[in-house]
């Protein structure tokens, strides 16, 4: 394994930042480290949440503080994860977990960047790498032992792996020290304040945890044994604010709006329904049009789409948003009519023609219409934009499947493999392209000059491996 063949570093206290010569781990090798465990997550994990609004928002938001963070060549990349406990991870190599529980207890906008920002510090000041390489917290070997219990499940097929479980435990195993936690809400508070956000969500934020954590006791939201919060955090977070002039911000609507449809996604249907409807009726909101959104996102949830659609045909005439299109949409497939559905995403994607959730829905109406044709030429479009998206190239290889062109199918499914960080799934791919029989002469050389490039790559990855770099 290649982890356990790196040389151990057993530096006396914390190396310096920058010094990576000293680290267990390179950048490279935490980033494969995450890859591997995201791997794991999206096949494996029932929790991961794959909501494309949340999904968006959270990486737009995310992104904003990683461009105001200390190092912006670092790839991040945020995801949901269904679970109503607050909670936030990061991964080895920028990959950070952010349970849906933490954007709906979050009482604003900067709360919620605060917890992001806490995560990304730790990203960037390389917190894992560096605790592997402190003797005593976690050696390299444990850490490697980990990280071999977490891929060898990965070839045990049909394996009900608890990915995310495993990955709170590796967090919980590290138990970043009190200095860490110290260097990630220092930093954390610099990000926050670079990026125009408010800064007092931070100790408020913290504060409001501290009470919840004497409140459950031993069954403390997860983020408590993570990221203890101590008194001394909370007074240096009220130490920053001193002095600082008051910041009134108004959440984003996009904040609003999916705070809005996580919170209408937890509980029972029912009994969430009820709970909106009556902060509805008791004026229990910050904003109308997302408390409504919230009760038409509920009723829906609770199989009544007419009632659904009453509730939120009046938002659509007032100040519109991608996620209000987005529900009627929804609305309409619900009801079967899978056309009507189409005519709202092409009319909403009019108005906004590059947001991902409409393209993402649009396609898919498409491809259930059996209208494959357009459907691939909006997948191509979109890939133009976002040429990293293993979603866009799922939804391409559908197509290509319906329509039963096979080379372009398997060379399709090759990318989504790459993107998620799976070379040998991919190669075995294009070596099906290569034999699928329908693809002409340019066809047959790009899946050739793909398969070179990445078995070069795999080639090159194993020999880093073999020198534990
Ligand atoms: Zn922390």
């Amino acid at each position: 394994m290649f982890l356990a063949l790196a040389p151990p570093v057993l530096a006396e206290g914390l190396p310096d930042l920058g010094d990576t010569a000293q680290l267990a781990l390179t950048p490279q090798m935490e980033r494969r480290v995450g890859e591997s465990i995201m791997r794991d997550i999206r096949l494996h994990e029932p929790d991961y949440d794959e909501d494309p609004e949340a999904t968006e928002y959270l990486n737009v938001l995310g992104n904003r503080l990683v461009s105001n963070s200390q190092d912006v060549r670092q790839d991040f990349e945020f995801f949901l994860v269904k679970d109503p406990t607050l909670n936030a991870f990061a991964l080895p190599g920028g990959y950070i977990g952010v349970n849906t529980g933490t954007i709906v207890g979050a009482q604003n906008e900067s709360e919620l960047a605060a917890v992001l920002a806490h995560e990304i510090a730790h990203v960037t000041q390389r917190h894992i790498s560096r605790m592997a390489s402190n003797e005593g917290k976690l050696s390299t070997a444990a850490l490697a032992a980990m990280v071999v219990a977490i891929l060898a499940r990965n070839s045990q097929a049909g394996s009900a792996a608890a990915a995310i479980g495993q990955a709170g435990a590796i967090t919980a195993q590290i138990g970043f020290t009190r200095e860490f936690e110290r260097e990630a809400d220092r930093i954390g508070f610099l990000t926050l304040e670079k990026s125009g956000l408010d800064v007092r969500a931070m100790p408020s934020f913290f504060l409001r945890m501290q009470k919840a954590g004497r409140l459950y006791e031993n069954n403390a939201p997860a983020y408590l044994h993570t990221h203890p919060i101590t008194t001394e955090r909370i007074a240096d977070a009220e130490n920053r604010i001193q002095g600082l002039p008051y910041k009134q911000l108004p959440d984003s609507p996009d904040f609003q709006l999916v705070r809005a449809k996580l919170r209408a996604g937890q509980g029972t249907p029912r009994d969430t329904l009820a709970l909106l409807e009556t902060d509805l009726r008791e004026k229990k909101y910050n904003n109308e049009t997302a408390a409504r959104y919230g009760v038409a996102v509920a009723l829906l949830r609770a199989k009544e789409p007419a009632r659904a659609q009453a509730e939120l045909a009046p938002l659509l005439k007032g100040a519109a948003h991608p996620m209000l299109f987005g529900l009627a949409a929804s609305i309409k497939r619900a009801n079967g009519d899978e056309r009507g559905a189409l005519a709202v995403l092409k009319q909403a994607l009019a108005s906004y023609p590059s947001n991902r959730a409409l393209n993402y829905a649009c396609i898919d109406a498409l491809q259930q219409l059996g209208q494959n044709r357009e459907a691939s030429a909006l997948v191509d479009e979109q890939l133009r934009n976002y040429p990293r998206d293993a979603k866009l190239y799922g939804l391409q290889a559908k197509g290509y499947a319906a329509l039963g062109k096979r080379l372009l199918q398997h060379q399709a499914q090759a990318e989504v493999y790459v993107l998620q960080g799976s070379l040998p799934a991919a190669i075995e791919q294009l070596q099906l392209a290569q034999k699928s029989g329908d693809g002409d002469f340019y066809q047959l050389s790009s899946v050739d000059a793909r398969l070179r490039d990445l078995r070069q790559k795999l080639a090159q990855e194993a020999k880093e491996k073999k020198e534990g770099r």
